[in-house]
């Protein structure tokens, strides 16, 4: 008996990781249809100036709603896409499709700029600036309308390389961000070397910053040493009006989350800048 629910609690176990490992087969197997057949979108939202108020750009976050299995998490298809060397699909995909949407803005009479997330992948890929700048120039886009997300540890997979990619793409004018910033282990010393404008910390430290005093302490900090080091600050996560106000007092440069606006459609922002109100916050500048 004792042998017998062994096995059955043993078969349940590897049950499940036959599930999961079947479901994890299937999307990497259906990304290419998921191109094809429209099965992704952008998601745009919105970063606020600390100083201003205002919106002063969006972040493109993938989606996808696969036929039989309904919505999957980027979390969940972007790493499998790239462990399985599927990635470049949905990166020339998402390039080429924010590009257009920023055309269509701008032929709607809004110049609005919007940042990317690039993959390990991506960012040493010597093509990618020459295939950034093709696309700027077939949607007649301008530098300050483009910026790009990094992880650490996309970066720290092959420095060289990625040094070299996001060198030519800052040369070109696209502010660079270093994006989940905090959970990896690189240094700011290290980060310094690469051609970087912006920090952007990481959720997990802004989420309870309002409650959580070694929270507040490790952004305060983050912010002060960033500032020392000529970059500019995003906070993440911002999910209440306490934690965005401590964030102005400690000037942060930008602030992003649920409190301000949840990812949209491309089609619903146009109307959402409409009815926006600039926030008060305590660093906004009285005129
Ligand atoms: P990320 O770039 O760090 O994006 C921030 C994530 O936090 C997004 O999750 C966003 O929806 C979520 N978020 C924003 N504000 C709040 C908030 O106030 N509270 C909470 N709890 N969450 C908030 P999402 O859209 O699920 O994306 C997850 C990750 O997937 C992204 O993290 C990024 O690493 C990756 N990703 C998304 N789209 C792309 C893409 O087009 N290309 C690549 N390479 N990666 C992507
Ligand atoms: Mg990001
Ligand atoms: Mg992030
Ligand atoms: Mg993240």
């Amino acid at each position: 008996d004792q042998a017998r629910r062994h096995r059955h609690s043993h078969e349940r176990y590897v049950d499940g990781q036959d599930e999961q490992h079947l479901r994890q087969l299937m999307l990497i197997r259906d990304l290419q249809e998921a191109v094809d057949n429209g099965e992704l979108w952008m998601a745009y939202q919105p970063k606020v100036d600390t100083t201003t108020g205002g919106v002063c750009q969006f972040e493109a976050l993938m989606r996808w709603r696969h036929p039989t299995l309904g919505f999957v998490p980027p979390d969940e298809f972007i790493g499998l896409a790239e462990r399985s060397g599927n990635i470049g699909l949905l990166s020339d995909w998402m390039l080429a499709h924010v590009c257009e949407q920023l055309y269509h803005w701008k032929r709607q009479g809004h110049h609005l700029s919007v940042a990317i997330n690039l993959s390990a992948s991506d960012v040493i890929d010597p093509g990618l600036p020459m295939h950034i700048s093709e696309l700027f120039e077939s949607y007649d886009l301008t530098p300050d309308q483009l910026a790009l997300e990094v992880t650490e540890s996309a970066v720290m997979q092959d420095v060289e390389a990625a040094t070299e990619t996001l060198m030519a793409l800052s040369q070109m004018g696209l502010k660079i961000a270093v994006d989940d910033y905090g959970t990896g282990y690189s240094s700011l010393a290290q980060i310094k070397r690469l051609p970087v404008d912006e920090l952007k910390i990481d959720k997990s430290f802004v989420l309870k910053l309002d409650t959580q005093q070694e929270d507040l302490t490790i952004v305060r900090s983050t912010i002060e040493m960033g500032h020392h080091l000529g970059l500019k600050i995003v906070a993440e996560g911002v999910e209440n009006s306490a934690s965005a106000e401590i964030l102005s007092q400690l000037r942060c440069d930008y602030l992003q989350g649920y409190w301000i606006a949840k990812p949209m459609p491309a089609d619903a922002i146009t109307g959402w800048l409409d009815e926006f109100k600039p926030l008060q916050l305590s660093a906004v500048a009285i005129n």
